[in-house]
């Protein structure tokens, strides 16, 4: 979608038609409950923001609910990861490759002669990857990831919610499992537990639809912000995460996604969903009800339909 020739009028209208047609289909889709906080999700939330690459943001829907990244924050730790550490380091411990199994499987792990996880946006990956991250403690290295989400949202109030990360921390028994494999394999080095408390900190962070298509639009941008013109992020690491976004953004549904939307976006089990339209527009989406491969239901719907309607596939 060129932002000529579509009003505001046009783009709201076009949202709020898409979201009254998508919107009944999360009856079909269940809230996450295997962490226990997730359950108290409102499955008739729907909620999508879009921003433009001038900055002006369109919602519609609950867009000021908060909901926690989950997977989505894997994009940002494995950012953190890179300007840390270079591609080098970083890809020395995880993949660049699809694996078409559920996003917390173990059973690669064991069969790869590397048992290095296939790549930073399954669970095995993410872990090792957060393990990359330098800083004096994990709140030193958490500090990282939220000041870089608070620059490209604009939000100084983006935090972690604390219910979330305890109750995902007491239950993360598979998590667990993962990475002391990748311990023992040699993958991960230091502190098991607090790579996980790291990992737990940055799955709990809260955004609204508005932040995290803010923040895509700083993907979509090629790492610059749209407003200020700020390089936060660079250009190759924000391309890096697009392809990834691309293979294996939405879990093993991520072939078809590409298929149906052409999007690159990446989404997270309490519902949210990051598209970035590279040179385009960022889009934020929320509704927790998923389908059976853990992405949001109505809002990959939702995804589809904006995709078709404004001719945003990549492809
Ligand atoms: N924190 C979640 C977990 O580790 C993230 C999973 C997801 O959103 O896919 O299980």
């Amino acid at each position: 979608m060129e932002n000529k020739g579509c009003s505001a009028e046009q783009i709201k209208t076009t949202l709020a038609q898409i979201r009254e047609r998508v919107a009944p289909s999360a009856k079909n889709g269940r809230v996450a409950s295997y962490i226990p906080e997730l359950a108290k999700s409102d499955p008739r939330d729907l909620a999508v923001s879009v921003t433009l690459l001038d900055g002006t943001t369109y919602s519609v829907g609950e867009s000021n609910k908060r909901f926690t990244l989950q997977s989505i924050s894997k994009l940002f730790s494995l950012l953190i990861a890179l300007i840390d550490q270079g591609p080098a380091a970083v890809f020395s411990v995880v993949g660049k490759e699809p694996t078409g199994d559920p996003f917390n499987s173990i059973v690669k792990l064991e069969m790869i002669s590397s048992h290095k996880p296939l790549n930073p946006m399954i669970n095995a990956g993410a872990i090792a990857v957060s393990s990359l991250i330098s800083g004096e403690d994990v709140a030193a290295r958490l500090d990282k990831i939220l000041t870089l989400l608070k620059r490209m949202a604009g939000n100084e109030t983006i935090a972690v919610n604390r219910r979330v990360y305890q109750s995902e921390r007491e239950t993360a028994h598979r998590n667990r499992a993962l990475a002391y494999f990748m311990k023992d394999s040699g993958i991960l080095k230091g502190d098991v537990e607090e790579i996980l408390d790291l990992y737990f900190l940055h799955c709990s962070i809260e955004v609204t639809t508005e932040d995290l298509s803010a923040i895509a639009a700083v993907l979509a941008n090629n790492g610059v912000h749209p407003i200020t013109g700020q390089q936060l992020v660079p250009a190759e690491y924000a391309r890096i995460c697009k392809s990834f976004m691309v293979t294996c953004g939405m879990y093993n549904d991520s072939g078809a996604f590409a298929i149906n939307a052409g999007i690159p976006a990446k989404s997270g089990v309490a519902g949210g969903i990051l598209a970035a339209v590279p040179n385009k527009l960022g889009i934020g989406v929320y509704s927790p009800a998923l389908n059976e491969k853990g992405n949001s239901l109505a809002g990959a719907l939702f995804l589809e339909e904006l995709s078709k309607a404004w001719n945003l596939s990549i492809f």
